[in-house]
């Protein structure tokens, strides 16, 4: 059995680290954003592949939310008192990552740069990133249109967001790992982790042929909510749903994913209020304060995606 899981960072390195935990090594393929990757003081930095590493080696910040724990600063203090760019925290630990795969990728591909340093890590899971070619998201916004961090991290997603396109999507590739899963006969389920719709997930269907992989899917598609009671658990997920006129619910999950999905997961509170038509609900409780709710949450949503094969 193979489980598909399409991540962005944070939220996807959670439900990733509890599918890692509870299926057998080898299978799990976890399919990484990086339209949020970026070249930084010559750093090739890749975002949400990192939070999907660091997570599933077990060296996440748990309480930061972003980064490597047990991290110091000495870096970025020296960077500021020298007047240097000193916008983008970069920890020294994590800084160590991004030196090395900037190195590594003067002689391979991102998808070859990211299984090694996952190798290195002791990671025996699959992360691959969405494409070895650059897609970059842009983001429109009432204040124009930035480079993805410049938007989430220089100006906090405070601009009104408008739209996002996903600049080199048009001739980029899916990677070979990506396409490998998806035609492997051992695939059993797809999943959708609780990441950004639109900024994390929509750039990875952004890839041509991926998006029409899933909607030619023979095998279930289940996706997790990441709005609880009208709330994004955590960064701007409900503040551009709500900019873009849309309500901050579990529906409007289930219609962002309209042909894609089989099955949303959403929290057992969200149930009773569900409207929404198309996907088959299953309610759980879908906070994940801890790996052992990783786990439970892992287990319940690959029983349903079985259920749904059936
Ligand atoms: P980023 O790339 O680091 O911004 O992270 P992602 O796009 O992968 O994940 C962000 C999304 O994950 C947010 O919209 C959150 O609401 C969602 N999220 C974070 N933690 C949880 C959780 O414990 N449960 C659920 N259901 N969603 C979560
Ligand atoms: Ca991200």
């Amino acid at each position: 059995m193979t489980v598909l899981a399409l991540a962005g960072g944070v939220g996807g390195a959670k439900l990733a680290n509890g599918l890692a935990s509870v299926l057998p090594e080898g299978d799990l393929v976890i399919a990484v954003n990086t339209g949020d990757d970026f070249v930084h003081m010559g750093l090739h930095i890749s975002p949400d592949i990192d939070s999907v590493t660091y997570a599933l080696a077990g060296m996440n910040d748990s309480v930061r939310g972003w980064g490597v724990k047990d991290e110091s600063w000495a870096f970025m203090e020296a960077t500021r008192h020298l007047g240097g760019e000193g916008w983008f925290n970069l920890g020294d630990r994590d800084l160590a990552t991004h030196v090395l795969r900037t190195q590594l990728l003067t002689k391979a591909p991102l998808s070859a740069v990211t299984a090694d340093i996952a190798a290195r890590l002791g990671i025996r899971q699959a992360i691959v990133p969405m494409s070895d070619d650059p897609v970059r998201s842009m983001i429109l916004t009432d204040d124009g249109e930035m480079a993805f961090q410049d938007y989430f991290v220089r100006h906090q997603c405070a601009p009104r967001f408008r739209s996002i396109r996903f600049a080199g999507a048009e001739t980029a590739r899916p990677s070979a790992a990506l396409v490998a899963a998806f035609e492997d006969p051992a695939l059993e389920a797809i999943l959708i982790c609780p990441s950004n719709p639109i900024l994390s997930i929509d750039p990875i269907l952004s890839v041509p042929g991926i998006r029409q992989r899933i909607v030619d899917r023979r095998v279930p598609c289940v996706a997790l909510s990441p709005f609880i009671a009208g709330q994004a658990v955590k960064g701007p997920a409900a503040k551009i749903m709500t900019e873009l006129g849309l309500p901050t619910t579990a529906d409007t999950i289930a219609r962002h994913y309209e042909g894609l999905i089989d099955g949303l997961v959403i929290d057992e509170a969200d149930v009773p209020g569900w409207t929404g038509e198309g996907p088959t609900i299953h309610g759980a409780d879908i906070l994940m304060r801890n790996v052992d709710q990783q786990q439970a949450l892992a287990h319940a949503i690959l029983a349903f995606a079985a259920n749904l094969r059936s």
